[in-house]
């Protein structure tokens, strides 16, 4: 975020450099820059925040050649967040959280999730926090990102009720290969896959609340009740073709 606004105000900068015949531009170079020279004009106290943030740019802008920074003649802050940021390693659920139209909580706790910071009670133990061990969702074994997505009975009642409705002849798989499975679908354009991908995030999303409301509230209720609600969320971000993909 922190490059990309860089990037933007470097469009800026690159705009009262070149684009003088801008009336915005020849109104800064008349009364904020006095004619003096963009590059080299002092930063004085009379001048606004957001003009002394945009040329204390220059700094940055000495490392970056203005050509590279151009688009068909047009400056790209494409281009530039690109050259700021440099290479990075790209993950392989990013398309999950980019390529998923599902709500914006059940992404940030997909998101959680795919990398093992949901704060799950073998974590909290962790931590030299006493608290009981047990999925409190069956009952039966001790709660992990792994357990509860999905080797929990509980869990995965919900997750093959959802599966069945999109219309899939198999039972639900570990985190790891469903994580997979979602990965390559988010990759894909097709209608199916698309729903696909919201469904996956809004089943963890509901099974983590119904999770926390046992554990805080004390409140239960079926895996019925919850597909229903996976399927509610997931029909609250459908367009039109999409909702019929999910009454069929
Ligand atoms: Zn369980």
């Amino acid at each position: 975020m922190e490059n990309w606004n860089k990037a933007a105000m470097l469009k800026l900068l690159w705009a009262i450099t070149f684009k003088t015949d801008k009336l915005w531009v020849k109104w800064i170079a008349a009364y904020c820059l006095r004619r003096h020279d963009v590059s080299t004009v002092g930063i004085t106290n009379n001048m606004s925040w957001h003009l002394k943030k945009i040329l204390k740019l220059r700094e940055l802008r000495v490392q970056l050649n203005w050509e590279d920074l151009l688009l068909n003649g047009k400056f790209s802050i494409k281009k530039a967040y690109k050259l700021i940021q440099g290479e990075m390693q790209k993950v392989q659920w990013r398309r999950i959280i980019c390529n998923n139209r599902a709500s914006p909580k059940s992404k940030f706790i997909v998101w959680l999730a795919v990398q093992n910071r949901l704060p799950t009670t073998d974590r909290i133990s962790r931590w030299n926090v006493e608290c009981q061990l047990q999925c409190r969702l069956c009952d039966t074994q001790n709660e992990s990102i792994q357990h509860l997505f999905f080797e929990c009975s509980f869990s995965t009642e919900v997750w093959n009720g959802l599966l069945q409705k999109m219309g899939f002849n198999r039972t639900a798989g570990s985190f790891d290969v469903e994580s997979r499975i979602v990965c390559l679908k988010a990759h894909s354009k097709s209608l199916k896959s698309r729903v696909y991908v919201m469904m996956f995030s809004e089943a963890v999303h509901t099974i983590w609340c119904q999770r926390n409301s046992v554990i805080f509230e004390n409140t239960s209720c079926s895996p019925a009740v919850l597909i229903n609600r996976v399927i509610f969320q997931v029909a609250c971000n459908c367009n039109e073709t999409e909702r019929r993909l999910l009454v069929q």
